[in-house]
């Protein structure tokens, strides 16, 4: 089976071409960072705007690039939510007019899913696993007893953890996104400050992290106040190491509570290398499978959304071309 995918729900137009789920026919994505940069986050509009003008060509860059035409498609994918709702839209418009024109089935993929699915490009899925999905909008903690069966176990009260590395960024003075340089600058740094570690109540599963954003751009203010030098670096390593123990432990107790086989790591925060060594170094302990996928497939692509429409074609999950963006769409119940 050979699938076009189509993902704008964001940042970046993207498409790619994927045979039986895991094997990448082509891959483009066209991010849009530099034009948001100097807002200091996604502007929305800006965002839709720039999705018109690229999509198209991005389409067409995909097929050429997997030298194909839409005759030996199978169908066509698109990410239907969650994310920015006039983003998704012109995807899911693009993906409905490709469907209607060469008479393909037309695949509503969420975008969560897209991101878990993202592992099977390297490996298989062994089931009972449990995935933790650490992104810009999302911070979940996901059991799933087979394909395409979701349980939330946890997941954020407030701030999603990309979210609370975009904004100590912002406070410490680094580009959006600013993740990926807080990541890079912790390396330089030592754990000095000792931030808090949100566990929250014995048991649960549920993360928070805004407490510790705020205690970050406290110590920074407090410096400043007093006229000190705040080693950056410093700041850095200590937040992300408060971060990756939370994560880590939150996880790898789920992963023992649920006896699975199998853990997955996904979305763009799992890009980040603290993040990495610390699950690689806690499953070779256990002995547990892990996945995490390479990193341009951490961050937002099209060929994850093919990955999990693979499964959606399967169970012949068709949308009709009423499909409309959903910028909430509760994960459980999709393609149930
Ligand atoms: P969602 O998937 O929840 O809708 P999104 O699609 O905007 O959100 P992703 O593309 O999955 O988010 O991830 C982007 C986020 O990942 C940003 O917040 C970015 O700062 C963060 N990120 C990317 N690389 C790293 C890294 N190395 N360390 C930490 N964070 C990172
Ligand atoms: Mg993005
Ligand atoms: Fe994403």
């Amino acid at each position: 089976k050979i699938i076009l995918s189509i993902e704008t729900s964001c940042d970046e137009t993207a498409c790619s071409i994927i045979k039986n789920g895991k094997e990448i026919l082509s891959n483009v994505v066209v991010s849009q960072i530099e034009s948001h940069k100097r807002f200091g986050g996604v502007v929305p509009e800006v965002a839709s705007r720039h999705h018109v003008e690229t999509i198209t060509l991005v389409i067409d860059q995909a097929l050429s690039e997997a030298g194909m035409t839409p005759r030996e498609l199978s169908a066509v994918a698109v990410t239907e939510g969650p994310g920015l709702i006039g983003a998704l839209l012109v995807g899911i418009n693009a993906a409905k007019a490709f469907s209607f024109a060469h008479d393909l089935p037309l695949i509503p993929v969420h975008h969560i899913a897209g991101h878990i699915y993202a592992n099977q490009l390297e490996e298989e899925l062994e089931f009972p696993l449990v995935a933790l999905i650490v992104s810009g909008g999302h911070t979940e903690l996901i059991y799933m007893k087979d394909h395409l069966s979701f349980e939330v176990i946890g997941e954020t009260r407030d701030d999603a953890v990309g979210e609370a590395y975009d904004k100590v960024a912002r406070v410490i003075g680094l580009p959006y996104p600013g993740g990926p340089h807080v990541d890079r600058l912790s390396a330089e740094g030592e754990d000095t400050f000792a931030f808090p570690r949100p566990y929250l109540e014995p048991g649960s599963y549920d993360f928070s992290f805004s407490g510790l954003k705020s205690a970050v751009i406290n110590t920074i203010h407090n410096y400043k106040q007093k006229g000190q030098e705040v080693k950056q670096e410093d700041v850095a390593r200590s937040f992300q190491e408060s971060v990756v123990d939370v994560l880590t432990k939150k996880t790898m107790d789920a992963v023992q509570q649920y006896e699975v086989n199998h853990l997955l790591v996904a979305g763009g925060v799992a890009a980040n290398r603290g993040l990495r060594q610390s699950f690689e170094s806690s499953c070779e302990k256990k002995g547990l499978k892990l996945s995490i996928p390479q990193l341009k497939f951490c961050t937002d692509n099209a060929a994850m959304i093919g990955a999990a429409a693979y499964h959606l074609y399967q169970k012949e999950h068709f949308a009709s071309l009423d499909l409309n963006g959903r910028n909430f769409i509760d994960i459980e119940s999709f393609a149930y």
